[in-house]
């Protein structure tokens, strides 16, 4: 059966080639991330190109997000192989840029020289090395001289955090415009927005985007605390948030890092949001064969708090194992959500673990919340909990829609259902972007006219699928006239 969690790796050196994947594909991948903080124009468009022939070989749609790289500080080029960081030793960071090593390295944001002082804490590569500035810049200085704290390797491109400093910087800066307006020219699906601190950093995007032309998905990405303060707004203002974990780890205290988390990924399931959790979730894999029990619990409670996806970073980018992370990943999932139907069907054990499920079956409720009505329209939200509540009391193999934009196939999505939903659309982007919905299989079919026409495809579809066979039922949820989006109103169960 269908794994009901979505896969999101990011690609990079170690996976950028059709032959790593396609085998990424089939080991469980539904989206790939494509990280514009690395890599030229030229190099994602190959990677783009890469990905679509994979996904036309192997018949499997898949959705590509554009991850822009936004006012992320950077460390500039490093030598081959990273410099060692020594505890205790002196490093220059300087203006001009160099190609790093030991004694000085530069940086993607040569001003950041001009606006910090001695004392400050400098975290490097997501917090593993720390430096502290021993000497700030003279007036026309072109250098700052720091100690190493916390000393590491770093390598080219990792990221620069200044604990409680506010710099003051847009989350979109002039690469991220350039940028977005290339991606609005080329099969996207989704945006990813790094550093996104109100939601008018979200809607200057939309604008670009919109502006050119493009219908992709806009994902801010949750890595300030200013953004966690300002989230109402920014959900509603985008279509999906990330839990970036990395960045959100070195600006905030660690220890607020999964309560966030949760917190962002109810708010997913209440507004119809897609949702995605991110960073080092199988961090040890980059090098090694298998992960650390730690890690393996995180998927499995990442699924829990009701994410769409989880996601891969460096595991896949550049690491040694991309092909049984995902492997990994996909196991984790596959048991997580046996027990999820294991615990809903079973009595006893629904007692026993009431609490827990209540909040993940409400939560794609919109009981709890006004805002539910606010993003997902009335009318889908009723036929949405009609279908979880005819699919939980009768033997229903799975929930077939229609969906033009694929809003249809989200609101499913977000009941959680214990069947899988066949997501049936005659727009291509549609049926890309429904690869981030948890639960959700799409294929594109041509525009129907009556709904009568509906049925013998989606019999077909969910029979090549293997996941139902003659006799028996399937829901089928559309809307009339077909052609006019946004109306969804009639639930029809089927015997095969
Ligand atoms: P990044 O985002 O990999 O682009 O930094 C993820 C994170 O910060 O967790
Ligand atoms: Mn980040």
């Amino acid at each position: 059966m269908m794994i009901k969690t979505k896969i999101v790796a990011t690609v990079g050196p170690a996976s950028r080639d059709v032959p790593i994947l396609t085998k990424l594909v089939k080991a469980g991948v539904d989206v790939f991330r494509i990280n514009f903080s690395h890599g030229t124009l030229d190099e994602h468009e190959q990677i783009l190109k890469n990905i679509r022939r994979v996904s036309n070989d192997l018949g499997e749609p898949l959705a590509v997000i554009a991850d822009l790289c936004g006012p992320k500080i950077r460390v500039g080029k490093v030598c081959d192989g990273g410099a060692l960081l020594e505890k205790g030793a002196e490093i220059i960071i300087q203006r001009k840029p160099v190609v790093g090593n030991a004694k000085r390295i530069s940086t993607t944001l040569p001003e950041l020289i001009d606006r910090v002082r001695k004392g400050q804490k400098i975290r490097l590569d997501d917090g593993k090395i720390e430096l502290e500035i021993i000497r700030s810049a003279s007036a026309k200085g072109d250098k700052i001289l720091c100690r190493v704290v916390t000393g590491g390797i770093l390598s080219s491109g990792k990221g620069i955090n200044l604990p409680k400093t506010n710099l003051a910087l847009s989350a979109l800066t002039q690469k991220d415009r350039a940028d977005a307006k290339w991606i609005a020219q080329r099969d996207f699906d989704y945006v990813a927005l790094s550093f996104v601190q109100k939601s008018a950093d979200v809607k200057a995007l939309r604008k670009i985007l919109v502006g050119a032309g493009s219908e992709a998905r806009i994902v801010a990405k949750i890595e300030k605390p200013q953004a966690v303060k300002n989230i109402d707004a920014i959900i509603a203002a985008a279509d999906g948030i990330l839990v970036a974990r990395g960045d959100m780890g070195v600006e905030m205290s660690l220890p607020e890092v999964p309560l966030v988390q949760k917190r962002l990924a109810r708010l997913c399931a209440e507004t119809g949001k897609s949702c995605i959790i991110a960073t080092q979730m199988l961090e040890t894999m980059t090098d090694n064969p298998i992960p650390t029990r730690a890690e393996v619990s995180d998927v499995a409670n990442a699924i829990l708090d009701g994410t769409d996806a989880v996601m891969l970073s460096g595991e896949t980018a550049i690491g040694k194992y991309p092909e049984r992370a995902v492997r990994m990943m996909n196991s984790i999932a596959s048991r997580t959500e046996r027990y999820l139907d294991e615990v809903r069907s079973d009595r006893r054990m629904r007692r026993h673990f009431k609490q827990a499920l209540s909040e993940l079956d409400e939560s794609g409720h919109g009981r709890k919340s006004r805002r539910a009505g606010d993003r997902i329209p009335d009318d889908l939200l009723a036929i949405a909990r009609a279908t979880h509540a005819l699919v939980t009391s009768e033997t229903v193999r799975a929930v077939v829609t229609f969906t033009l934009s694929g809003n249809t196939a989200r609101a499913l999505s977000k009941m959680r259902l214990p069947v899988p939903i066949l997501a049936l659309t005659p727009s291509e982007r549609a049926m890309q972007q429904a690869c981030l919905s948890y639960g959700v299989c799409a294929r594109r079919v041509k525009m129907f006219e009556h709904t009568r026409e509906i049925l013998p495809v989606a019999a077909r579809e969910i029979r090549r699928l293997r996941w139902a066979r003659k006799g028996d039922k399937i829901a089928v949820v559309s809307g009339r006239p077909l052609r006019k989006a946004g109306t969804i109103n009639t639930l029809v169960v089927h015997t095969l």
